[in-house]
């Protein structure tokens, strides 16, 4: 399929691509790798008239760590992410992430800023940032503002961006000893969307689980904190029956849909049992 005809726009810094965001409105969609706006674009499910490409920025693609964790740039690609050895380091369960996504293609255009300011429900990079507690910086006309992402997702497709907004950054904070985490990903095929993906990140005390954040993707119109399946397990011993209870009461806080990927019956079920595996996986890890 065709792209539809529009005018591109390829500002050099952030200012600029926020000037030419708020002056043009809904007529004009910001491109960073292209990897799925160009996609609903040829399917005419949107006809911007204007495509702020922001490939031109170069202070966009970074990764940078210091004294309070690292700081990813929102044009940093998959692929970089994947192999940054500060990310390896600090954070191995955010590095793993790229590498059960899409494509190398995709991976080598697609950025985590586009990931993240695509909303899906199934985004990938997201459950696993929302549990490490990231943040998301934003720049726009009236200065930059920096929130949870946790709370950046307000809806499929949707974010807490306003008029003339851009995501610039991703913080991610220090962990305490001893904490670790794990992503896993249900889908028909590894190059596809996820049906459900469970991220974990523990705190590890002994046997015991310290601390605990769960975080479900695919299965509500945004990825969503299991914080009744968390409190199940926070301060407890691990054991089997704990992590089945666990797996049960984070199924329950899923709010799936049927659609071509999977029946909510499935997703329900496969957040049951990956939602067990991520923890002992993140346990194991966090030895
Ligand atoms: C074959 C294929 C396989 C895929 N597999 C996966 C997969 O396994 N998992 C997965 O999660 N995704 C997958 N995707 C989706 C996509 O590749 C990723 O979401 C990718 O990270 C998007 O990044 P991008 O830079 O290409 O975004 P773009 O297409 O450039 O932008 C996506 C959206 O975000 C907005 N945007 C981009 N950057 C910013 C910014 N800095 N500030 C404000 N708005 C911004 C754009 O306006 C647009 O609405 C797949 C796509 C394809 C085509």
């Amino acid at each position: 399929m065709r792209l539809p005809k529009f005018e591109y726009l390829g500002p050099k810094t952030v200012q600029e691509a926020c000037s030419l965001l708020a002056q043009h409105g809904d007529k004009a969609k910001v491109m960073a790798g292209g990897t799925d706006v160009l996609n609903v674009m040829k399917e005419r499910k949107i006809r911007p008239e204007y495509l702020i490409g922001l490939r031109a920025i170069s202070d966009l693609s970074y990764i940078k760590a210091d004294a309070d964790g690292i700081k990813i740039g929102a044009l940093t690609t998959l692929t970089d992410l994947a192999n940054s050895a500060v990310v390896k380091e600090k954070f191995p369960c955010l590095a793993e992430v790229p590498m059960k996504m899409a494509t190398v293609q995709i991976r080598n255009m697609g950025t985590i800023g586009g990931n993240l300011c695509n909303a899906a429900p199934s985004a990938d990079t997201a459950p696993i940032l929302i549990c490490l507690g990231a943040k998301a910086k934003i720049a726009g006309p009236k200065g930059e503002r920096v929130v949870a992402l946790e709370d950046f997702f307000t809806g499929p497709g949707k974010t807490v961006l306003g008029k003339g907004e851009l995501l610039v950054e991703i913080q991610v904070p220090n962990q305490p000893a001893k904490t670790a985490g794990a992503y896993l990903k249900m889908s028909r095929v590894s190059v596809d969307l996820a049906i459900v993906g469970v991220g974990v990140v523990v705190t590890r005390e002994g046997d015991s689980c310290k601390d605990i954040k769960i975080t479900l993707g695919a299965v509500a119109p945004t990825p969503i904190r299991a914080k009744k399946a968390e409190a199940v397990v926070k301060g407890k011993k691990i054991d089997d029956a704990l992590l089945e209870e666990a797996g049960k009461i984070a199924s329950q806080e899923a709010k799936p849909i049927d659609d071509v990927r999977g029946s909510a019956f499935y997703r329900t079920e496969i957040v049951k049992v990956y939602t067990k595996r991520a923890i002992k996986q993140a346990m194991e890890q966090a030895k």
